[in-house]
């Protein structure tokens, strides 16, 4: 299990992040539960954490801000004494076609997504470095494989994801350290309640098991990839997508 052990959750405020955090803190790590402007959600989940007699602790931290990352981590380093496992799960939307994406979406959601992995990772690693151990989890997506139409931010941003976990992998494999994706297909949060029905019944066509997942599902996968059974394993994307993708 997880006892003993230090994990930092961004954007555990709400859906996919929130539920990674319940699961790693019921498998007995000290969650810091990382928010941007959802602080009374972010509350919410430390005090249901700690009703279960788990650990939690919330910090507010743009992670698109180079700098406030570094001052983010550094508390948490300063507090905790080390860091065992990252998962850079803060992640927007800001979709529309191609010829009508302004600049700011396109820079905006790169930021957030790709921008704001390497923030973290960055600052993280150094501190796994010397532990000679850790364990990190960036939150891609399947359409950073297969591309989307409406979201050339998003999918570059979540391709981008990729690219820099394999290449992180194998800059930090010698020093004990694991760094894995995790690329959800459709799962139910705010980000995909705001599809059209339409929109959410083709998609569902789409997906070999014929629903969209939930956020345990990624949750699970995640929890595997913290654990030390996941030990073996580095640079990989692990799809959780009902089959969408294969
Ligand atoms: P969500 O429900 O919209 O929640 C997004 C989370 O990210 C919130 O906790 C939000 O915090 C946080 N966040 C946003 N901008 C941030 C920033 N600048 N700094 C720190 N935190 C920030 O999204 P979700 O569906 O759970 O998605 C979680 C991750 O999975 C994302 O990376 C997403 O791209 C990926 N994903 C989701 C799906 C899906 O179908 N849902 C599919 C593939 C991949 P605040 O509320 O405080 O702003």
């Amino acid at each position: 299990m997880l006892e003993g052990k230090i994990a930092v959750v961004t954007g555990a405020s709400r859906g996919i992040g929130r539920a990674i955090a319940e699961k790693l803190a019921s498998m007995g790590a000290m969650v810091v539960i990382n928010y941007n402007g959802s602080a009374k959600k972010a509350e919410e989940v430390k005090a249901k954490i700690e009703s279960n007699g788990q650990k939690a602790a919330v910090m507010q931290c743009n992670v698109s801000d180079y700098a406030a990352c570094e001052a983010f981590i550094g508390e948490i380093i300063k507090t905790y004494g080390r860091i065992d496992i990252l998962v850079n799960n803060a992640g927007i939307t800001k979709d529309g076609l191609l010829m009508k994406m302004s600049e700011e979406d396109f820079d905006n959601v790169i930021n957030v997504n790709l921008k704001g992995t390497f923030n973290c990772v960055r600052h993280v690693a150094r501190q796994m470095i010397k532990q000679r151990a850790g364990r990190i989890i960036n939150l891609s997506s399947v359409v950073g494989v297969t591309g989307n139409a409406g979201q050339v931010n998003y999918a570059a941003s979540k391709a981008g994801v990729i690219g820099l976990t394999k290449s992180t992998a194998r800059e930090v494999a010698s020093r004990g350290i694991t760094v894995n994706a995790v690329a959800p297909g459709f799962i139910e949060t705010d980000m995909t309640e705001v599809l059209s029905d339409k929109v959410k019944e083709a998609s569902a066509a789409q997906i070999p098991l014929g629903h969209f997942g939930k956020a345990e599902d990624v949750a699970n996968t995640v929890a595997f990839l913290a654990s030390d059974d996941a030990g073996y394993i580095t640079g990989q994307v692990i799809h959780v997508d009902g089959g969408m993708v294969m």
